[in-house]
């Protein structure tokens, strides 16, 4: 009964902290590098645990799950976190003595980690199944390593038959656990990812169908100043001309390379952005769209409002908020935006209209998968933009009455 509870025990020391990283640092770290770290850190923490808490089986030696740590670690984030979590486990075996134990450990890890980095790449770019089998056969073959070497190292006779024959299964049935969790939470995280690009572009295609305007505007005033160009005149009126012309075909180019690098396909990448500049291009983006619904953009915007954030999603989630601003005024008004930074270090935004408004009960719906008042609306620029705050560490604050309007505050906090 001892050995089962123990058993449990070694579960949950890989359990916790594999679901602590995901609830608070997946998604949450901008650097890559920092990521890996986190992530080879928990692992590492975790084959710690399993190995400070083994099952007590009698004798010299201890039996734990540290392969699953290991080999999850390994897997999942290179072979750079193998070498580690491998010197993790022979050094922590080392402090607890040089004996038969130890070098039973160091001679299982010399045979088994290599054998496991020469399938980390095909892990990496296996699917879901193919992964958890890769995993299964590596956590048998790392066990049949370490029931060699202590055969060896010790005579068959030392060895409890039953309790290796349990442990033996029970490294097999946790490996399949966690992995399949793993790729579950991996999924659920994946789809979150596509959920978002999905509605970027379905974002993109309603922006672009007005957008010929934006650009036929420049196009038709320079053609108009061409012509009066061709007329006799003063010359100082023909340098005005040359000069609107101009600014009018930089204007066109500024919104049209605002639309293409929004419209590029995101990285997971954060930098230092300033947000005045970014509600500019959003403005940029979606101008065409407010002029086409009768609606006027009044943004009084400050500057140096520096955040850390990757700036295709924080346009995209600001184009949802604006685009639904728009739309809540079906016969025209006016959206005031306003950004400025707080005396407590975070940069708000404020995006205010005079539509439709909502009532509490739809504003607390807000956010939700699919929640849409709208005949043609997917209720998904919501949740995604509602995401992204999170993602930055944001808050939303959401202000609206029926028939006088909807204020959305935005805090991030800044650099
Ligand atoms: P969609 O725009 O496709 O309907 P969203 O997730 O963007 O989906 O918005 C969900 C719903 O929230 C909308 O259908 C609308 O009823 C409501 N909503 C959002 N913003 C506003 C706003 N500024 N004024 C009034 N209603 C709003
Ligand atoms: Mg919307």
């Amino acid at each position: 009964m001892n050995e089962i509870k123990d058993f449990l025990l070694q579960l949950s020391l890989i359990a916790v902290p594999m679901f602590s990283y995901h609830l608070f640092f997946k998604g949450h770290l901008k650097n890559k590098n920092h990521d890996l770290l986190v992530k080879s850190a928990f692992w590492g923490f975790s084959i710690l645990l399993c190995m400070s808490f083994p099952l007590d089986v009698g004798g010299e030696y201890r039996l734990d799950i540290r392969i699953i740590p290991l080999l999850l670690g390994t897997l999942y984030c290179g072979w750079k976190t193998g070498i580690f979590l491998s010197f993790i486990v022979i050094l922590y075996r080392l402090y607890s003595g040089l004996d038969l134990g130890f070098l039973n450990t160091f001679l299982t890890l010399l045979v088994a980690i290599p054998v496991i980095l020469y399938f980390q790449k095909s892990f990496e770019l296996a699917k879901r199944n193919k992964r958890v089998k890769i995993a299964i056969f590596l956590s048998f073959y790392y066990c049949l390593v370490g029931v060699f070497w202590l055969c060896i190292l010790r005579g068959f006779a030392s060895m409890n038959i039953q309790i290796q024959t349990i442990h033996f299964l029970f490294v097999l049935f946790s490996t399949w656990l966690f992995t399949t969790l793993n790729e579950n939470i991996r999924e659920i995280y994946q789809l979150r990812l596509e959920i978002e690009d999905a509605e970027k572009s379905r974002l993109i295609s309603e922006l672009t169908s007005v957008f010929a305007h934006e650009i036929r505007n420049p196009m038709q005033v320079t053609r108009g100043f061409l012509q009066l160009l061709k007329e006799p005149g003063s010359w100082d009126k023909k340098k005005d001309y040359i000069q609107i012309s101009i600014e009018e075909l930089d204007r066109a180019n500024d919104v049209i390379n605002d639309l293409l690098s929004f419209g590029k396909p995101s990285t997971s990448d954060h930098k230092k952005v300033e947000v005045c500049t970014e509600v500019r291009r959003v403005i940029n983006i979606i101008k065409a769209y407010s002029m086409h619904q009768n609606v006027i953009i009044e943004a009084n915007l400050s500057d140096n409002c520096w955040i850390d954030a990757n700036p295709q999603k924080l346009k995209q989630c600001m184009i949802n908020i604006l685009k639904n601003a728009i739309e809540s005024m079906p016969e025209g008004g006016t959206v005031w935006i306003t950004c400025r930074k707080t005396e407590d270090g975070f940069v708000e935004i404020k995006i205010k209209d005079e539509g439709i408004g909502m009532t509490k009960e739809q504003v607390d719906s807000l956010g939700s998968p699919y929640y849409s008042l709208k005949e043609s609306g997917t209720g998904l620029g919501m949740m995604v933009s509602f995401q992204i705050i999170q993602s930055l560490k944001g808050k939303v604050r959401v202000h609206s009455e029926k028939g006088i309007g909807t204020e959305f505050s935005i805090l991030l906090p800044g650099t």
